[in-house]
């Protein structure tokens, strides 16, 4: 049970001091929607604010903080700024500037009166003048003294700093006492402040160091939610282990023979390996909870489909369960012959049907006839809907946050369940994201896989471009237009797209260019698909939706534009869009001058590696270089304090101490103060379980 002292944190940022309905539904979507999210919202960079006594030597561009006395007022006219008239403490002139009309300022500023400013000095005719200072406070006794550094914030559309800093001061301010879970030696040792002290520091930082990952007390916050999310795996892991199943596959040795001569290829010896070992799991009384890591082309699907037809041949029901409608109908075509051969049909269960055949396929899941569904993840809110489900598929699971995946293990608790995944975790990594989850991997692609010839290009050699592929069209070749997501807040990701369609469209034909992008869905975008497959439109325009499950095996070329803002995985997950029939195939990565190092050394690995994992483990380097691009695939942003780059030590760290201290919920007393804190406790039923 939560804690009551918690329930400041755990209430709503509504009623945050200058939240309230204007700002509500943009924090909320920017960092949840309690105070606890708001809390963890970190500071990702800092204005440092040099304080000078003289404005003289200062320099153009400068953030200073100064004491100011106020002269005169210059009121603004229709063609001039409002003007406050200071000297510094020598006498030297400087003015603010207003452009907005402020009917405070001859208040706040008082003539005659000593205020201390912060701002950006800027040399404007050679004189000093600072616009719009970010700052101004009193010199009155009872003022602290201002900060020198002042954090910022990620923000999105129309929230300002001030507005975040001011909610989460209030939080800190309010902050209820908090119990210590850390063993006492590793505290010692480590000379770490305590949870709350520890999160004043990270929101108020007094050096820039104390905004670097590796301060002792971000390192402390890094260990606590290490912590809670290994306690949490754990705890889930040795749940799996108690349970038993309610259905066991009845073992069939000839069961892989049968299916592998009934599909149109032969598997590969990983495939091979990875069917053996999950029908082997299906046949143990404890449910199976198993990841199958493989690269995007390496034949996940076919190994969770030989899965579904031996429990189908059991007569038990499965779910293969996918993160878009178009993958799910994707899946669905693809499958269809094979389970027609082995005598079953398959269902398909989207949020977008007509209503009727949606109920006909409902009757059959709840009667049990329906042993192969394939639905869309959010089928999974509703697993009460099966008669005797037994098997449990999900997609690209690298979708799914910590939380969402957990929760997902602890449904599948009676079930089998089987994770694919696409984004390969470097080794090092695994412990954290899966604890000791069982893993099986496809390394090996299957045969005739050309290497995709990957070429990096400045985006203003696009004229050159642009007459390659009218010659490729002409020859029937079918090209990916990919146009990164600019801002998630606001919808210059859709001007994006269709702009760069509409330019296409116009070199192109119309009748040669579609368009595809998130808002494009349902029957709609299934035949913007097709068209594109048949080749009648041999050009699609995409946002990063064709990201996953768009398989068009004719389809030869990928071009992406501003390549340096993706990801590495996912520009490697992208370009695995194409290669996957007989002709060879190409990726050009467009960037946009200038390139920074790092950004030049990340679009180097993707022209010269086609391996997944090498990619993977590479980025994670690279990330600690500083580099903050990418993070939405690595799953790092999925955690508010872990740096899976810069804090490596901590993570063994913790895996020591849960083995030192034999740390569970059950065996100490804060822990589930920590659970809830990191919100493990909606998930892990503490109140059942302990
Ligand atoms: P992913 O692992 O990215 O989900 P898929 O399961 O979609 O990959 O497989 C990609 C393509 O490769 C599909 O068209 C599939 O039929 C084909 N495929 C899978 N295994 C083999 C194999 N052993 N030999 C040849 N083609 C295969
Ligand atoms: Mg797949």
């Amino acid at each position: 049970m939560r804690p009551d002292s918690l329930a400041f944190l755990f209430s709503s940022i509504q009623s945050l001091p200058g939240i309230g309905k204007n700002h509500h539904a943009s924090l909320q979507k920017l960092v949840g929607p309690l105070n606890i999210d708001l809390l963890f919202h970190l500071p990702r960079t800092f204005i440092q604010w040099e304080h000078v006594s003289s404005i003289k030597n200062t320099l153009h561009d400068q953030h200073i903080s100064i004491t100011l006395t106020v002269r005169s007022h210059q009121k603004s006219s229709p063609r001039t700024p409002h003007r406050v008239l200071c000297i510094d403490q020598d006498g030297n002139h400087i003015s603010l500037v207003y452009f907005q009309k402020n009917s405070y300022l001859e208040k706040n500023l008082p003539v005659g009166e000593q205020k201390i400013i912060q701002g950006k000095i800027e040399y404007y005719r050679n004189q000093p003048q600072i616009t719009h200072p970010q700052h101004i406070f009193s010199l009155h006794k009872n003022n602290q003294p201002p900060n020198l550094i002042e954090p910022l914030y990620p923000l999105s559309a129309s929230l300002t700093q001030f507005t975040l800093r001011r909610a989460i001061q209030h939080i800190l301010k309010n902050l209820p006492p908090c119990p210590e879970w850390i063993p006492q030696k590793t505290l010692n040792n480590q000379k770490w402040p305590s949870f709350n002290d520890a999160l004043q520091k990270t929101h108020s930082p007094s050096t820039p160091q104390d905004l670097e990952p590796l301060s002792p007390h971000r390192q402390r916050l890094a260990y606590d939610e290490t912590l809670a999310h290994q306690i949490s795996i754990a705890s889930t892991q040795n749940d799996a282990k108690i349970h038993k199943k309610i259905y066991t596959l009845a073992p069939n040795p000839s069961f892989l023979k049968t299916f592998s001569s009934l599909i149109p290829f032969s598997l590969t010896s990983d495939q091979n390996n990875a069917i053996l070992t999950i029908l082997n799991d299906m046949s143990l009384p404890s449910p199976m909870q198993r990841l199958l890591q493989g690269d995007v082309g390496s034949g996940k699907t076919i190994v969770a489909f030989a899965a579904i037809i031996a429990a189908a041949q059991n007569g038990f029901q499965s779910v293969l369960m996918a993160p878009t409608e178009t993958l799910v109908h994707q899946h669905a075509q693809n499958l269809s012959p094979l389970a027609k051969h082995f005598g079953f049909p398959i269902y398909t269960l989207t949020g977008n049907h007509s209503a009727k055949p949606q109920k006909n396929t409902l009757e059959n899941i709840q009667n049990g006839n329906a042993l192969i569904t394939i639905g869309t993840h959010a089928l999974f809110q509703n697993k009460s809907l099966f008669k005797n489900l037994n098997l449990v598929v999900i997609d690209e699971q690298q979708r799914f946050g910590v939380h969402q995946r957990l929760s997902l293990l602890r449904k599948g608790l009676n079930t089998d369940m089987l994770l694919l995944t696409a984004t390969p975790i470097p080794r090092s990594l695994m412990m954290i994201h899966y604890g000791n989850l069982n893993a099986s991997f496809l390394k090996e692609k299957p045969p005739g896989r050309k290497l995709i010839n990957t070429t990096v290009s400045n985006i203003q050699r696009l004229p050159e471009l642009e007459h390659a592929i009218k010659r490729h069209i002409k020859k029937n070749g079918l090209i990916y237009w990919v146009c990164p997501l600019v801002d998630e807040g606001q919808n210059t990701e859709l001007s994006h797209v269709t702009g760069r369609a509409e330019q296409l469209a116009q070199q192109f034909g119309e009748h040669n260019v579609a368009l595809i992008h998130g808002k494009i869905k349902g029957t709609e975008r299934q035949n913007i698909i097709k068209n594109f497959s048949s080749a009648k439109t041999p050009i699609l325009v995409a946002s990063t939706v064709i990201e996953v499950g768009i398989d068009v095996p004719a389809a030869d070329v990928m071009i992406i534009e501003h390549a340096e803002r993706f990801g590495l995985s996912q520009l490697h997950q992208l370009r695995g869009r194409v290669g996957r029939g007989q002709n060879d195939a190409f990726c050009i990565l467009l960037y946009a001058p200038p390139l920074s190092h790092v950004a030049q050394q990340r679009l180097n690995i993707i022209r010269q590696s086609q391996d997944g994992f090498f990619i993977a483990e590479k980025d994670l380097e690279l990330r600690g270089a500083g580099d903050v691009l990418g993070t939405r695939q690595s799953g790092d942003l999925q955690f508010h304090f872990i740096n899976t780059h810069e804090h490596r030590k901590i993570l063994d760290l913790v895996s020591h101490d849960i083995k030192q201290y034999q740390i569970s919920p059950q065996n100490h007393e804060h822990i589930p103060h920590l659970l809830s804190l990191f919100q493990y406790d909606k998930t892990l039923n503490l109140t059942k379980s302990g």
